[in-house]
């Protein structure tokens, strides 16, 4: 007799989709077949049971351009929850002046809100070489991955290749892993200069501004730089064909380089900046074209992608006001409850998935890919008991008024999805169920990381 049973659904893993009972004690899976029985019950009869989804880029409380990214710890892990989400991994806040040791202590503050689990990537920015204590010192603190970026430099947020080159070796010693934001500076600053002021005021300008060049270019370096010094490094939001082929060509060559996707750059295209509200649609990189949307599926579906991420980082319509240029806008869109339905219903629902990457890209995926793995992201014996149920027949509208996440607006408004997160589970505690949040502020925990581990 096990303390709850999930009972009757189909369980969906990577490798296989079978009927099967989900026996839960103690907040661990202690058994998986037919004719459990259970204290408590979940009926799961006619739906699916995915791992628990681990959404492994997401922007809570960011400081952006002289405001901040509208959910906090509390509000967007309760929108995570809602859709299925059960791990998110954040950032530090790296600033010039202080150490990503120091900024870990920081941000476990907010992160103590959580009602799902959190694990912190460390963002790097201003470190030299000489300061290479610190990476051990985050490493010893449960932190075992470190965002870099290759564009920003205005804002202080840039890393030379040398000193990439340099903090790349420290952390392949480690066991310990990298992953950057791959634009290349020097072509965005060339294409900014010869930009007129008219164009400046358009929209449609961002995709221009910022082409799929700079992304390939930039991965391509990036992934050199990973091959040199043996380093595991992730690519995030990969949004075009010339960034997915750089990727491809680096692994070719050994480079221990992952990648990831998110949503907006799957169903979106560089169109929406056209729309009355394009500036809403205002995100780094650029939205693409349906050329670059292809190439984007077919990669998951050949497994040159690990990962479906969001990027989730909300402002409100207020927060994106359009003050006369794209270059005044906070970049980033909201999406940490849409992730699951989303490339359920757009992937599975549109022949562009199968079932079992669903669980494959949204939870073993990241799992391996940043060493939270079998404990996280698997419906295995002894892992932690995260699970979504699942209504794949379910119809609904898109509508960021009955969403939780804290903006006013959704990239995917008015949009029909089907298949419907109906429980989510939290290491054997229901903490979603028909609409309502029952997780208490806090229940989330800190999830300390191990070097060394997974990374595919
Ligand atoms: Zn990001």
């Amino acid at each position: 007799m096990h303390e709850l049973v999930v009972q009757g659904g189909t369980v969906v893993t990577p490798l296989s989709v079978t009927s099967a009972d989900i026996g839960i004690d103690g907040g661990t899976i202690r058994a998986i077949g037919p004719g459990l029985a259970g204290e408590r019950t979940i009926d799961a009869g006619g739906k699916l049971v995915f791992p628990g989804v681990i959404d492994a880029h997401t922007h809570m409380a960011l400081p952006v351009a002289g405001t901040r990214s509208c959910d906090d710890f509390h509000t967007g892990t309760v929108a995570a929850a809602c859709g299925g989400v059960t791990t998110i991994i954040d950032f530090t806040v790296g600033t010039q002046e202080t150490t990503i040791p120091d900024e870990i202590e920081r941000r476990l503050n907010e992160v103590a809100e959580a009602v799902v689990d959190v694990a912190l990537h460390g963002e790097v920015i201003g470190w030299e070489p000489g300061a290479e204590e610190e990476f051990a010192e985050a490493v010893r603190r449960g932190v075992t991955s470190f965002k870099f970026y290759t564009a920003y430099e205005d804002s202080g947020r840039r890393t030379s290749p040398a000193v990439m080159k340099r903090a790349f070796e420290i952390l392949a010693d480690l066991g310990a892993g990298a992953l950057v934001h791959c634009e290349d500076e020097g072509l965005i600053r060339s294409i900014a200069d010869s930009l007129a002021p008219t164009e400046l005021a358009e929209m449609a300008t961002l995709a221009i501004a910022r082409p799929d060049l700079c992304e390939g270019a930039a991965v391509t370096q990036v992934g050199r730089l990973a091959e040199e010094t043996g380093c595991p490094t992730h690519i995030v939001h990969v949004s075009s064909a010339l960034g997915l082929a750089a990727v491809r060509e680096a692994r070719s060559r050994g480079a221990r380089l992952t990648a990831e996707t998110c949503p907006q750059y799957l169903v979106l295209t560089a169109e929406s900046y056209d729309r009355m509200d394009g500036h809403l649609f205002a995100a780094s990189p650029a939205l693409r074209t349906d050329a670059d949307q292809r190439a984007l599926w077919k990669g998951l579906r050949r497994q040159e992608i690990d990962l479906i991420a969001t990027d989730h980082c909300p402002f409100t319509r207020e927060q994106k006001t359009w003050r006369g240029s794209f270059t005044d806008l906070p970049y980033g869109l909201p999406g940490v409850e849409t992730l699951l339905p989303l490339v359920y219903s757009e992937g599975v629902g549109k022949g562009l998935l199968h079932l079992p990457d669903v669980p494959r890209l949204l939870s073993e995926g990241p799992a391996r890919v940043y060493g939270l793995y079998p404990r996280k992201g698997a419906i295995e014996v002894g892992a932690d008991a995260d699970l979504v149920v699942f209504d794949p027949d379910e119809t609904w509208e898109i509508d960021p008024n009955e969403l939780h996440m804290r903006t006013d607006f959704s990239p995917y408004e008015g949009w029909t999805v089907t298949g419907r997160v109906t429980t989510t589970l939290l290491r054997g505690d229901v903490i979603f169920a028909d609409g309502e949040i029952s997780a208490e502020r806090g229940r989330g925990r800190f999830l300390f990381r191990e070097v060394g581990v997974n990374r595919v």
